[in-house]
């Protein structure tokens, strides 16, 4: 990236505005001011501790080569917690040094015994290419560390199966191939001393689950080859990382959460983009599904990706270095594109300090586009959050966050790129048009009081469960003791598994019956994979999850990839593909859905006089039925189109609450409003959970009835989008007063008149947000908070 000549910014580091100065300038540009909220974040002064005294001396001497001096008081707890053989998790936040924590005791104890091995698992292979320059950097003799992943040569396996003692890899690697072929991997596996689990909080929801049963398969084989490895697990800050790591790993995990590393101060800013005047007709217009932006509500706000753009102008135009974290690639484009636009109109040639960056470049592409912005021939940089993970750049001016990325560990981690060493830095979070984000920018004690959400698991999920216990009795016949370490629901799963024929039980314990090994797939769900092939040319296109098939590819569907627009001609649901030809029509379809849900069974429940609250076990049954056909325009409906679909059945976990029809009529709920008010309820209720959970809204549904067969009385469902469950609906019982409270507030302060997308309106709504009554939503959620206990 060659820096502008016509620029009229200084290259390199410069004073530039403070942050007070600079924000100050931001909102003065229009009518409105969109900050809601502003928070000084001091700096902190770090707390240094001394070398623990079992750090061999030529450690010390290779961290102090690559200029680590003491270790922060943090590092020293966490590695001496592991070196004396307690499992730990390190959780503070993003430049924290975490890697030390468990390069220091997992080194000492490589140098002290010869035979010693470490195994390390990062949630992508370009961070454990990171950590592998990392600990090759300290060229220590005799570790040999090298990556053991699906692009390591064939021919190099068998060398790093026998030769390296620090091997670093990742869960589906584990899964696929060390654990499967456990009897190459006897050696190393005997002597493992700790296992490294970097960025734990990635493991959360179905994969989450996933991984915590792979985790107890390693653990199972360690056994049997007769070591207990120490576990170490680094984690974003979040809630409780204790016992979310102990549900990961089935163990007992002590958590060091105080952060004793320097931070420089950041002013972080809350934004909220201006209303639009009614009439002002759509704003930017972005592919819908390319940004997982909405597309056929009426916005009426001005869109968070317009807003980005012209604050990344703004703070390039004064000559600050500046990273915007957009959600999306092809949103990272667009803000990157309306930048660089803006910026050429007022000085041509300004725009080429602007960039978009992805995940997806080459190697050497990232670090040329990182060093270009460090040293300043840069100055501002569009970005998904590839640079979330594990890539190291820290220390710009300002960082615009378009978007809340979904959970606070994640926007901490976005933020704290901000802040040169002792310099103050400014945040910005851009709210976009949707409950969650509303809700925080009106509510900042949500982001800066409030521990952070809990990251959800559950490993008892049977869906998981089974499948995973058929891997481990394909690696070795299963014994009454390995029950327990697969934890509750392992009996009925191995009964099922016996039942179907895939195990057979013999007094020795469960076999697997097959020659082949069991098919489980950690990150797959919903079904096979939908493949979007080009009819004329054979291409093929991309994939889409089969959860979502129905909806995005039936015939007629308008389907749009990378930007381009396609029209479903036929969806094969036998072969799991659809046929598209590129069309570029003026409407976009939209499909209807009609949703059952029976109750099955009641794990708990809460009577709380006229309201009760329940969590349990459901059957969904949803059928595609019809798509709507409207102009992209002026959104207006052309025709509904009818369509064929076969319904499909989830068995997933639900929690709901029923109210008696008196007191919605003594809370002055007409009985004609009882459906729109339920049905808004439950919208907004599904938009503000993942401040509770790590979650998405896409991860969940909901159903909303005036009256349900089983329950016979007004109810709301929030279930589990995933077979078996994934834990939100469980951590959603688990507080409900909370989440119900920030539900009705989100509604209750959202300036619109009648409902919009920041509050009872929803972007995957099967009836086409029809009926909805913000204000009966309102009165609602009053009586369910009104009886419910804290
Ligand atoms: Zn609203
Ligand atoms: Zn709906």
């Amino acid at each position: 990236m060659e820096s502008s000549s016509a620029a009229t910014v200084s290259a390199g580091p410069s004073p530039g505005p403070t942050p007070a100065d600079l924000l100050r300038r931001l909102r003065a540009r229009g009518a409105a001011d969109p900050v809601t909220h502003v928070e000084r974040v001091p700096a902190r002064p770090g707390v240094p501790a001394p070398w623990p005294s079992w750090a061999p001396p030529e450690l010390r001497a290779a961290f102090a080569r690559r200029g680590a001096g003491a270790p922060w008081q943090h590092q020293a707890q966490a590695a001496t917690l592991a070196y004396e053989g307690e499992h730990v998790v390190v959780a503070t936040g993003t430049a924290s040094g975490k890697s030390l924590a468990y390069q220091l005791p997992a080194l000492a104890t490589l140098l002290a015994d010869p035979r010693a091995t470490v195994l390390y698992l990062a949630p992508t292979k370009a961070l454990a290419a990171d950590q592998l320059r990392a600990v090759a950097a300290l060229e220590l003799e005799g570790v040999r560390p090298a990556c053991y992943d699906g692009d390591t040569p064939r021919a190099e396996r068998e060398w790093i199966r026998r030769h390296s003692r620090f091997v670093l890899t990742n869960p589906d690697m584990l899964h696929h191939g060390v654990l499967p072929g456990h009897a190459q991997w006897s050696g190393f596996l005997r002597r493992l001393a700790y296992v490294v689990i970097d960025e734990c909080h990635t493991y959360r929801g179905v994969f989450g689950s996933h991984v915590a049963h792979v985790l107890r398969r390693l653990r199972r084989q360690c056994a049997r080859f007769g070591s207990t490895p120490v576990f170490v697990l680094a984690s974003a800050t979040s809630g409780d990382p204790s016992t979310a790591a102990g549900r990961l790993t089935g163990l007992p995990v002590t958590a060091v959460t105080e952060d004793a590393s320097p931070r420089g101060g950041v002013t972080f800013a809350l934004w909220e983009p201006p209303l639009l005047p009614p009439d002002s007709g759509p704003s930017t217009p972005v592919p819908p599904q390319s940004t997982g932006d909405h597309d056929d509500l009426q916005q009426v706000r001005r869109s968070a990706l317009r807003e980005t753009a012209d604050l990344l102008a703004d703070t390039v135009a004064e000559g600050v270095r500046t990273l915007a974290f957009v959600r999306s690639r092809k949103g990272a484009e667009v803000v990157a594109a309306n930048a660089r636009r803006a910026l050429d109109d007022a000085v041509p040639g300004l725009g080429d300090r602007v960039a978009a960056y992805r995940g997806g470049y080459l190697r050497e592409e990232r670090r040329e586009l990182e060093r270009a912005l460090l040293h300043g021939d840069l100055l501002g940089l569009a970005s998904t959050n590839a640079l979330e993970l594990g890539v190291d750049l820290v220390g710009l001016d300002a960082v615009l966050i378009c978007g809340y990325p979904g959970t606070r560990a994640s926007l901490w981690q976005q933020a704290g790129r901000a802040g040169r060493s002792g310099q103050e830095a400014l945040a910005v979070l851009v709210a976009r048009d949707d409950p969650l984000d509303t809700y925080l920018v009106h509510h900042p004690e949500a982001i800066f009081g409030a521990p952070v959400e809990a990251t959800v698991l559950d490993p008892a999920n049977p869906y998981v469960l089974a499948p995973q216990l058929a891997c481990a009795a394909f690696e070795a016949p299963l014994t009454p003791a390995d029950l327990a370490l697969f934890g509750d629901g392992a009996k009925e799963a191995v009964d099922q598994l016996v039942a179907a024929g895939a195990l057979r039980q013999r007094p020795t314990g469960w076999y697997w019956r097959h020659r082949e090994r069991p098919e489980v797939d950690l990150r797959g769900e919903g079904g096979a994979p939908v493949c979007v092939v080009e009819s004329s040319t054979g291409r093929l296109l991309g994939t889409v999850d089969g959860g979502s098939s129905h909806f995005l590819l039936h015939s007629g569907a308008v389907y749009l990839h990378q930007g381009v627009s396609y029209v479903v001609d036929d969806l094969d649901l036998v072969d799991g593909c659809a046929l598209v030809h590129a069309e570029e029509p003026d409407w976009s379809t939209h499909a209807r859905d009609v949703t059952d849900l029976s109750v099955v069974s009641v794990r708990s429940y809460v009577d709380a006089g006229p309201v009760g609250m329940f969590l349990g076990e459901v059957d969904v049954t949803s059928q595609v039925v019809s798509y709507q056909r409207r102009r992209i325009a002026t959104g207006e409906v052309i025709d509904t189109r009818p369509l064929d679909l076969p319904a499909r059945e989830l068995r997933t976990v639900a929690v709901w609450f029923t109210l008696s029809p008196q007191s919605l009529t003594l809370a002055g709920v007409q009985p004609a409003d009882v459906p729109g008010a339920l049905h808004a309820a439950e919208h907004a209720a599904i938009g503000l959970l993942p401040l509770m959970a790590t979650c998405d809204r896409w991860d969940i549904g909901g159903l909303s009835t005036a009256v349900h067969q089983d329950t016979e009385a007004p109810t709301v469902f929030v279930y589990d989008g995933h077979p078996g469950g994934a834990g939100f609906a469980e951590r959603a019982y688990g507080t409900a007063s909370a989440w119900l409270r920030a539900t009705r507030d989100a509604i209750a302060e959202c300036g619109c008149e009648s409902g919009c997308p920041s509050c009872v309106q929803s972007p995957k709504c099967g009836n086409g947000n029809n009926p909805l009554s913000k204000p009966d939503a309102i009165r609602v959620l009053d009586v369910v908070l009104a009886n419910l206990p804290e």
